[in-house]
C-alpha cells in the first residue's frame, strides 16, 4: 500500500494489526479496499463485519450483518482508514499550532461562508442517482446543523460555518460508483474543483459498513486534489439506510474536513479530542445510549448526542463551542483567510 505522505506509512502498519485485533473483539465493517478499520473501540452490542479479501486477516471470519461507521479517511494522513493514534492526533495538534502562529492577526472573520460542490457517481442501472432536491437537503441540514439548530435547551451552538452549494456534476460510471474506494485518488484527481476554502463531497457507494471519510486540513498542502469528503450516496436526507438517512454523515465528515476529531479520539486519556467542553468518552456510542459514561472518573457524562461521535442521526443534535472555536482555527490556519504558507 502506498502512502503519500510520512505519516501514513505508520498508520497502515498500525491499521493492519489494530484490525485482527477488532475481528477477535466483534468490531468494524469496511468493505473498501484498504483496511478501514474503526476509529474507536467497539460498543457492547456492536455488530461486526468484516471483508473477505482483507489483506491482514484471514477468510472466514466474517460475522453476519455490517456495522454502520463514519470513519475518518484516507490516503491523505493518518486519518486514513484508521483509529488515529494520540501521536498521529498530537501531530495534527502541533500541525496547528504552528500554523495558528503564522497567521495571529489574520484569522478569518465570521461568517465563514463555505462553497460546497458536490459530486455524484452513479451506476447505469441508476443506482446512486440523488435528486437535486436531496442535494438541497443536505445543505440545507449541514446549514441547520452548523448553526446550531438541532440543538435542545442550551447545549446548541452557532459555529458560524454556513455552506453554500456552488456546483454540482454527476457521473455516471459502474466502476467508480461500486469500486469507490478503489479510485478514489482518479475520481477525486479528475472531479475536484476549488481551492482550499471549497468542500468537495463525493457521493457514491462505498460499501456496506462505511458511511463517510474525510481528509483533514493539515492534509491540504500535500494532497490538494485529494481534500474532501466522501458519503454513501444513501445517507444523504431522504436516503434508504436505516438509522442513517437524515444528512449527519454528511455533518459528521465536514467537521473532520475543518479539523475536528472524534469525541472519543484518545479515550479516557489527556488530551482526548483536544477540546475543553467535550467529555472525555472511553469508545464511540452505537444507536443513541443517552446518559452513559465510559470514563467515571473524568467529568461529564459522554457526548452521545455530539455530531463526532457514531450514533445515530436522530441522536445528534450539536457540536459544542469548543469544537466551533477548534474549526474556526482550522479554517484560518489552512483553508481560507490566512496567508499561504
Ligand atoms: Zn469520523
Amino acid at each position: 500500500m502506498i502512502r503519500r505522505n510520512s505519516r501514513g506509512g505508520t498508520a497502515a502498519l498500525w491499521s493492519g494489526l489494530s484490525l485482527c485485533a477488532f475481528t477477535l473483539t466483534g468490531l468494524v465493517a469496511s468493505t473498501s479496499p484498504e483496511p478501514i478499520s474503526p476509529e474507536g473501540s467497539a460498543p457492547e452490542n456492536f455488530s461486526a463485519s468484516m471483508t473477505t479479501n482483507d489483506p491482514y486477516c484471514p477468510p472466514g471470519t466474517e460475522p453476519a450483518s455490517a456495522a454502520e461507521r463514519r470513519v475518518a479517511d484516507p490516503d491523505a494522513g493518518p486519518a486514513d482508514n484508521v483509529v488515529i493514534t494520540p501521536e498521529q492526533a498530537a501531530e495534527y495538534e502541533d500541525d496547528l499550532q504552528r500554523a495558528m502562529e503564522r497567521i495571529r492577526g489574520h484569522e478569518a472573520a465570521a461568517p465563514y461562508t463555505v462553497p460546497v460542490v458536490v459530486h455524484v457517481i452513479s451506476a447505469s442501472d441508476g443506482s446512486g442517482e440523488v435528486s437535486d432536491g436531496r442535494i438541497d437537503d443536505q445543505v440545507d441540514v449541514l446549514n441547520r446543523a452548523y448553526q446550531g439548530e438541532y440543538a435542545q435547551g442550551s447545549e446548541g451552538t452557532d459555529t458560524e460555518f454556513r455552506f453554500e452549494l456552488a456546483d454540482v456534476t454527476r457521473t455516471e460510471n459502474d466502476t467508480w460508483f461500486r469500486e469507490f474506494g478503489d479510485h478514489r485518488d482518479t475520481i477525486r484527481a479528475e472531479l475536484r474543483q476549488g481551492g482550499a476554502e471549497t468542500l468537495n463531497i463525493y457521493t457514491a457507494d462505498l460499501g456496506s459498513g462505511l458511511l463517510g471519510f474525510s481528509t483533514f486540513p493539515q492534509d491540504y498542502a500535500d494532497n490538494p486534489e485529494q481534500d474532501g469528503v466522501a458519503i454513501a450516496h444513501d445517507t444523504l436526507p431522504g436516503g434508504d439506510r436505516e438509522n442513517f438517512n437524515e444528512g449527519h454523515t454528511g455533518t459528521h465528515e465536514v467537521g473532520h474536513w475543518l479539523g475536528l476529531f472524534h469525541t472519543f479520539q484518545n479515550g479516557c486519556e489527556s488530551p482526548g479530542d483536544y477540546i475543553d467542553d467535550t467529555p472525555y468518552e472511553r469508545e464511540a456510542a452505537s444507536g443513541c445510549p443517552e446518559g452513559r459514561d465510559t470514563c467515571p472518573e473524568r467529568q461529564g457524562e459522554d457526548p452521545v448526542t455530539n455530531f463526532m461521535n457514531y450514533s445515530d442521526d436522530a441522536c445528534m443534535t450539536h457540536f459544542t463551542q469548543g469544537q466551533a472555536q477548534r474549526m474556526a482555527e482550522h479554517w484560518s490556519a489552512f483553508r481560507e483567510g490566512a496567508p499561504k504558507a
